[in-house]
């Protein structure tokens, strides 16, 4: 098996030491990746360091037409991607195939940001003076990303980074190196400038710090766990960098008794079961008004124990693993502490088969079981009852997090005053949780992060605003 590389410079760097990437649904070694070290962090933070001038003072039409020409090229790879996505990531065909179109998309609505760093003038009160603000890219960004979504995750955090002027290094998760290297190569074919985009592969534990405090790395674009965030944050403020994070969430979703209850479960179900629940903004916590709240656990259950699991490459299997032992473990934890605390499971709550759990909804728990306050990352959604629209609200915003929600209600009132009242950085009213757009201003608050992603809001976020202004007469002088 030939080993990868890094991808540093424009060029794969062959591994000085490899790492064994495991297939999470065979088991099997699915590549050898390279475990990267702070040398290697330090070689491609020079790289990229040295293709910023290049790459910022190309006209933007330029990388334009770089960032379009990735889009085509991902299309054109989707076969090898999505293959490698579903032996990388266990994935299935469905989600792996998304994940390759949306980051095509991402790669298209980045490239209109590249004409778009807009600035302005305004009035100074000094007369004759002229004030005028202008965007400039911030330099080298390290992009840290997670396994969940291994492609469109990385390519939502790097592309409009690159499409505003700066040059960046990617440090993928340990779990998905491959798929990282691969897009390099994409976005090398499609016209990048050599070292504007690098790929380190490797353990965050090797390779975090040397990424994080490097003086040269003017920002930090971070998706991944809260744990592993506020660790990195700690770090990057010694040295003032401008940080983008999007941790993790417990999602609430909200049902109200007016809806028709099986279209309601079938929602939910998506929202809390797609990739296993290994999705951010998964629907992880569902709150019910009473009237409907057992009819409707009792339908999400029966909709739970009938979705297909098995062949990754069949259209119809709803999800694959979880991607290790150790995420297994912490959900079976989970479930089991709700159990033991007086919660009812109505599906699922053990393994199907390898690292394959069984969709599990979890009838009222504890609101301060570990199932219903911290991200379990698996496909066990806890479903609780409320009183009223209003009790709804309340136990919504019972989270340290605050990612994404939904509500399911046919009252649109309802729905727009759920969206103002609940704490979080979306709200998706007749939908689940889980919602994506490549213009949308993806973020979070409170323990979910800050920082938005996506469209402009992502150019703004890695851009720095500078106050240029100039005399043009004769201003009096106060000495
Ligand atoms: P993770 O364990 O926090 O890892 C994320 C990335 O950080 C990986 O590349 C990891 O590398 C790296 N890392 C770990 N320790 C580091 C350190 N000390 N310095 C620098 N980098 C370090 O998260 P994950 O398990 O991959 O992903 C799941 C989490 O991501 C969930 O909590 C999920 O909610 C969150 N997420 C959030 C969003 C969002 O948009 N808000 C989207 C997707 C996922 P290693 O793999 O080598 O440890």
């Amino acid at each position: 098996m030939q080993p990868y590389g890094h991808f540093i410079g424009g060029r794969e760097v062959p591994a000085k030491e490899s790492f064994e990437d495991l297939n999470p649904y065979t088991g099997d070694i699915f590549s050898l990746a390279a475990r990267g070290d702070a040398d290697d962090a330090n070689a491609a933070v020079e790289a990229a360091r040295e293709a910023f001038p290049i790459w910022s003072q190309l006209p933007p039409a330029e990388r334009e037409k770089v960032m379009l020409n990735a889009a085509d090229l991902l299309e054109e790879n989707l076969e090898l991607l999505r293959e490698i996505i579903i032996d990388e990531s266990g994935s299935t065909i469905t989600k792996a195939r998304g994940e390759v179109l949306y980051s095509a998309s991402l790669m298209r609505a980045a490239a209109g940001e590249s004409r778009r760093l807009y600035g302005e003038t305004f009035p100074n009160d000094k007369p004759h003076r002229l004030s005028m603000v202008i965007r400039e890219p911030m330099g080298v960004i390290a992009a840290i990303s997670p396994f969940n979504a291994p492609l469109s995750l990385l390519v939502k955090m790097i592309a409009f980074a690159l499409a505003a002027g700066n040059s960046v290094v990617s440090k993928p998760s340990e779990e998905t190196p491959v798929v990282a290297v691969e897009f390099a190569k994409i976005l090398h074919q499609a016209g990048v400038t050599p070292g504007a985009y690098n790929v380190v592969t490797g353990f965050g534990s090797d390779l975090g710090g040397a990424l994080v405090e490097h003086p040269q790395v003017n920002g930090i674009a971070f998706t991944g766990s809260t744990s592993t965030g506020v660790r990195i944050a700690q770090s990057a403020v010694k040295s003032m960098k401008r940080m983008q994070m999007e941790l993790g969430g417990k999602n609430p979703l909200i049902v109200l008794k007016d809806v028709d209850i099986e279209k309601a479960a079938e929602i939910a179900a998506v929202g809390a079961f797609f990739h296993g629940g290994q999705i951010c903004m998964s629907s992880a916590r569902i709150i019910v008004e009473e009237e409907i709240a057992r009819p409707f656990a009792e339908a999400l259950a029966k909709k739970a124990a009938s979705l297909p699991l098995g062949d990754l490459r069949d259209p119809k299997t709803a999800y694959g693993p979880v991607i290790n032992q150790r995420s297994l473990d912490k959900i079976q934890a989970h479930v089991d502490s709700a159990r033991a605390e007086g919660a009812e499971i109505l599906s699922g709550g053990e393994v199907h088969h390898g690292l394959v759990f069984k969709p599990t909804v979890i009838w009222e728990p504890p609101r301060t079981c570990a199932a219903w306050c911290e991200e379990t990352f698996g496909p066990v959604t806890a479903i609780v009852s409320a009183k009223d629209f209003d009790e709804a609200i309340e136990i919504a915003n019972e989270s340290d997090y605050g990612l994404s929600a939904g509500i399911l209600t046919n009252d649109m009132q309802r729905g727009l005053s759920a969206a103002r009242r609940i704490h979080c950085g979306a709200v998706h009213i007749g939908m689940h949780s889980f919602q994506s757009d490549a213009m949308a201003p993806v973020g979070g608050i409170g323990m979910s992060g800050f920082g938005r992603s996506g469209g402009h809001y992502s150019v703004e976020h890695f851009t720095e605003l500078k106050w240029i202004s100039m005399e043009l007469g004769e201003t009096p002088n106060p000495f």
